[in-house]
């Protein structure tokens, strides 16, 4: 079995992705992979194109298909999604929502990945014990838009209140919150926390967060 993973977000990604998706149709023809899966943003994208032009892939999963996923690939789906590190960096993201509500009229993102959806506050302090657990030592919390973190789940804006919480997993490291530019000042002084070179630094394992020099 063949999984492809896809983005469709600017052009060479979107060419790179079906080339890809193409040669994996080869492989099967040939007989050297018996089941062909696709998903990620291109298939999110052009699900309704894609599967009359590729007819060799077996199936078509957008960005947020993980459940319909899995159970392709013969698992149940009750227990995903589980974070395994396949890598043994020190630092590690950690996804705190998906996809976007506001329009940029050049930027295809919310049509792919759909509105904005926040990770609950329970789930991500879990994945960053598990990541502490491993050995993890900076947290980078990435979205689409980082600024919007629970707007939609509790109906305020709640990525200082996450950080807080973060803050106090045992794992000696750092959590460093991406932001856009224009907002990392104020940001950095609701949070009373200083700038260190380019990045905004937090420790682990302290009662309130506190900032490094
Ligand atoms: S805020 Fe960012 S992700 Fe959202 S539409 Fe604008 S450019 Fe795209």
């Amino acid at each position: 079995m063949l999984l492809v993973n896809t983005c469709g977000f600017i052009g060479d990604a979107k060419e790179e992705s079906i080339q890809a998706v193409l040669s994996a149709a080869e492989r099967k023809k040939s007989g050297t992979v018996g089941k062909l899966l696709v998903f990620g943003c291109l298939s999110q994208r052009y699900m309704s194109q894609l599967p009359d032009l590729i007819p060799e892939v077996d199936g078509w999963f957008g960005a947020r298909d993980l459940a319909p996923l899995v159970r392709a690939l013969g698992c149940d789906p009750s227990g995903y999604p589980v974070r395994h590190r396949t890598d043994s960096h020190a630092y590690a993201y950690l996804k705190i929502s998906e996809g976007c509500d506001r329009r940029c009229s050049y930027c295809a993102i919310p049509f792919i990945r759909g509105v904005h959806k926040s990770v609950p506050m329970e789930d991500l302090v879990k994945e960053a014990e598990y990541l502490a657990g491993t050995g993890v030592k900076e947290l980078i919390l990435i979205a689409q838009d980082t600024t919007y973190y629970g707007l939609d789940l509790y109906h305020k804006r709640s990525l200082a209140a996450l950080i807080r919480k973060l803050s106090l997993i045992d794992g000696s490291g750092y959590i460093i919150p991406t932001l856009p530019t224009s907002l990392k000042m104020c940001w950095m002084k609701w949070l009373r926390i200083r700038r260190s070179a380019s990045i905004w630094i937090f420790r682990f394992s302290t009662s309130q967060t506190r900032c490094f020099p």
